[in-house]
């Protein structure tokens, strides 16, 4: 890890940390070009920050060249070592953390921060959709209202955050919806949490942090867990072969509220004997449902047979969180509670107290 001197000439108290990671916001064209031709990640987090005049009267700004790469090449273990360092900070005084990187896995990099880094700090991953070289780059705009968001007292208590395109979201909820517009990023079921005006973030409405839920993970590698989608005709052929590819664990993306074809079902009971399998919809919206429908391969039938309900986590996040859980060294019934926990972060109505009638 490269650690770049901090950035000076502030005017602002707050004091906010950038780690920069690659992606389309650090990529350029300068120098040796590569075998494809093309922009690629060379930009670090100093010339990132000094390429914005603007955030220097924001915060005290600190700059950490973290990794330099595209966003499909980081790992969870990337991830648990930036955790560490994000906590570092936090310990020291840091106000608030932002993260600069590729946009194509922001949605699960940021989750998998919301899971592993504690506390009421703020920490803010931002990206960019259009590289340094084409016209109206969205990257600098992006570090901008990330810095802002990271160094406002309000975003305190938010947990992981993705700011994109004068938007806040929640990591929990955020996905990359788009290959190139700079309004890729939508939080289908919620919405974004708030948004930027005048160099201020507005924050519209708030949920509790995942820092209740405590994550350490050991030094050994994180257990490989798959990711698959339900598909019209579909059969069971490579549910079967999970287990046998050296998976732990299966994140299954059914059809609508988490349902597959009735033939499907023998191969996921079976599995659901020897690994976690966790039942999300491949909709992008919405809970898996619990208990609705009946049919054979209904989500009733595939909870009563040992499924785990993802609950408002899409595929991707569930995966995240299933392998920080296996990586955590949890069992079944800890992954279950896992997975309970992240979802009453956002209640649902308490069952045991009925809403007056005239309310
Ligand atoms: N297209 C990507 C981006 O938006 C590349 C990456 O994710 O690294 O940054």
């Amino acid at each position: 890890m490269r650690m770049d001197r901090p950035v000076t000439d502030r005017t602002a108290d707050a004091r906010v940390t950038v780690f920069s990671l690659g992606g389309t916001i650090a990529s350029t064209n300068d120098g040796p070009q590569t075998a494809s031709g093309g922009v690629t990640p060379r930009l670090g987090a100093a010339e990132l920050v000094q390429a914005v005049p603007q955030i220097q009267q924001v915060a005290e700004l600190e700059a950490v060249a973290f990794r330099q790469t595209a966003s499909g090449d980081l790992t969870l273990p990337d991830l648990v070592a930036l955790a560490a360092e994000i906590t570092q900070r936090f310990e020291q005084g840091v106000d608030g953390v932002v993260v600069t990187q590729g946009t194509d896995t922001i949605e699960e990099t940021s989750f998998a921060l919301d899971l592993l880094v504690a506390g009421d700090r703020p920490v803010v991953v931002t990206g960019a959709m259009r590289n340094p070289t084409l016209a109206g780059p969205d990257g600098p705009a992006n570090l901008l209202a990330a810095v802002q968001v990271a160094a406002a007292p309000s975003a305190a208590g938010l947990g992981t955050v993705v700011v994109v395109n004068d938007e806040v979201h929640a990591a929990r909820f955020v996905r990359k919806t788009h290959t190139s517009s700079p309004a890729a990023f939508r939080s289908v079921t919620v919405g974004p949490l708030g948004w930027i005006v005048e160099g201020r973030p507005r924050i519209a409405f708030r949920m509790p942090t995942l820092a209740g839920v405590p994550y350490r993970l050991g030094e050994g590698a994180v257990p490989p867990v798959a990711l698959l989608t339900s598909v019209l005709g579909d059969d069971a052929r490579l549910i079967a072969q999970v287990a046998a590819a050296g998976y732990s664990g299966l994140v299954l993306e059914a059809f609508g509220g988490g349902h597959v074809p009735a033939h499907v079902v023998p191969a996921l009971e079976e599995l659901a004997a020897r690994m976690p399998v966790v039942l999300a919809s491949r909709t992008g919206g919405g809970d898996v449902l619990r208990q609705t429908y009946g049919f054979p391969g209904s989500e009733r039938d595939l909870l009563s047979r040992g499924l785990v309900p993802a609950g408002f986590l899409d595929g991707r996040k569930a995966r995240i969180l299933l392998s920080v859980l296996l990586a955590s060294g949890r069992d079944l019934d800890g992954v279950r509670t896992a997975f309970e926990q992240v979802n009453d972060s956002v209640s649902l109505p308490d069952p045991a107290r009925p809403v007056p009638a005239d309310a």
